[in-house]
């Protein structure tokens, strides 16, 4: 017999599709992926790279791991994070005295949480890499990395995206200690209060990363390296950098090293490269935030799926989660390159269970 529903990817968005699924008497299967160096992917998604997620609602600063240890299985609490220990003048965030350990949730344990409530609906999970999928005919094939085929009448598509990064030694070191590949999701924690701060990149999204930062409270002022002696950006957007007050751009600059302090263990500046004449200067920074582009993870599904020029699933209709072909569905960043946000991630993710759900109706499948 045929899966009602395969979902592959589990990161917000195929946790939530899982949740919305099982509660709806799906029996989803979530195929959570494998750890992948190569390409940076591991099971529970980006977030499992991060640590404090400060804008999913619902986990305001709090003694956040006694409820994670009292929800998520003992089994896999050797997964959670060491608790983050913030001075305690960096803590006071309510008008609650302030219990250590206090702080915002983790994303491991942001994620374990949510393949706990997945799991708690009966949820199966195949820890293993979807590499094909057959989507001619209405029975559809998912081949697992390792032969086995799985067939189902529905699949939704939730493998995300990775964020592009410069590749430097230095740059992975102080990843989470000063550089990151979101302002957004980051651009507001403490660690970058106040601080002049870089941004790497020439696109629309460097410009939005810089004007974010820039028009954040405490912003001191936001440098942009920019590889050459123009914006990739559209003009509207170069006008908007180069016109903000905190805003200076450094052209034809590459950043060769990213510079930490001994004593603190975070960012303090970079080395730049000039790419005229290979000269090296050094700029002083609280932060780099890397704004090369993402890559959406559709390597399997070249060819099967309509995707954008970079690579996105196309959702066809309006304010649904159908791809172009029928009964296969798209969650999260792997269809999104605007917002690429947890919380929209598993919005998109609840979207496609239901669409899923009202499919197999139409479809008379039981
Ligand atoms: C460092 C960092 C910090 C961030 N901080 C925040 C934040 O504070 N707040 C916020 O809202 N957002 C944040 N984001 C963005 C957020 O993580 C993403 O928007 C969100 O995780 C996207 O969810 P997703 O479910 O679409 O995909 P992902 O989280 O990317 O998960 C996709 C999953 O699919 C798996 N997969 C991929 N291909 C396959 C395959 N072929 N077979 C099986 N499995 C596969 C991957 O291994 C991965 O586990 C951050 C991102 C990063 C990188």
């Amino acid at each position: 017999m045929p899966e009602k529903v395969v979902i592959v990817g589990s990161g917000p968005a195929g946790w939530s599709a899982a949740i919305y699924a099982a509660r709806a008497n799906l029996d989803p299967v979530v195929v959570e992926g494998t750890i992948r160096t190569d390409v940076q992917m591991i099971p529970l998604g980006q977030l499992a790279f991060t640590t404090e997620v400060e804008n999913y609602p619902g986990f305001p600063f709090g003694n956040i791991r006694a409820f994670v240890e009292s929800a998520v299985d003992k089994d896999r609490h050797y997964n959670l994070p060491p608790i983050p220990d913030h001075p305690k003048e960096k803590r006071k965030r309510n008008s609650l005295d302030q219990i250590a350990p206090h702080y915002a949730v983790q994303g491991i344990e942001l994620m374990e949480l949510m393949k706990q409530q997945a799991i708690n609906f009966e949820t199966r999970i195949i820890s293993d890499d979807v590499v094909d999928v057959d989507i001619s005919s209405d029975v559809k094939k998912v081949m697992l990395r390792n032969g086995d085929p799985i067939e189902a009448h529905t699949i939704i598509i939730a493998t995300g995206a990775r964020a592009n990064w410069l590749g430097l030694e230095s740059e992975e070191k102080y990843k989470n200690k000063g550089v990151s590949a979101c302002a957004v999701c980051d651009g507001a924690l403490p660690v970058f209060y106040g601080k002049p701060l870089a941004v790497v990149g020439g696109g629309d999204s460097a410009v939005e990363e810089a004007c974010y930062l820039a028009n954040l409270k405490g912003a001191k002022k936001v440098y942009m390296i920019v590889r050459r002696d123009e914006f990739r950006a559209s003009k509207i957007m170069a006008d908007r950098a180069i016109n903000h007050p905190k805003i200076e751009i450094l052209w034809n600059s590459v950043v060769e090293e990213v510079v930490g302090d001994e004593e603190t263990d975070l960012v303090s500046g970079l080395k730049l490269k000039s790419t005229k004449d290979n000269s090296i200067s050094d700029l002083e920074v609280g932060g780099m935030f890397v704004a090369i582009g993402h890559t959406p993870n559709t390597d399997f599904l070249s060819g099967k799926l309509e995707m954008n020029d970079k690579g996105y699933l196309m959702w066809k209709v309006p304010f649904r989660t159908n791809t172009s072909a029928d009964g296969v569905y798209a969650a999260g960043d792997v269809a999104d390159d605007y917002y690429r946000q947890a919380i929209t991630s598993a919005g998109t993710g609840c979207m496609a269970a239901l669409d899923v759900e009202r499919y197999l109706v139409d479809q008379g499948i039981e």
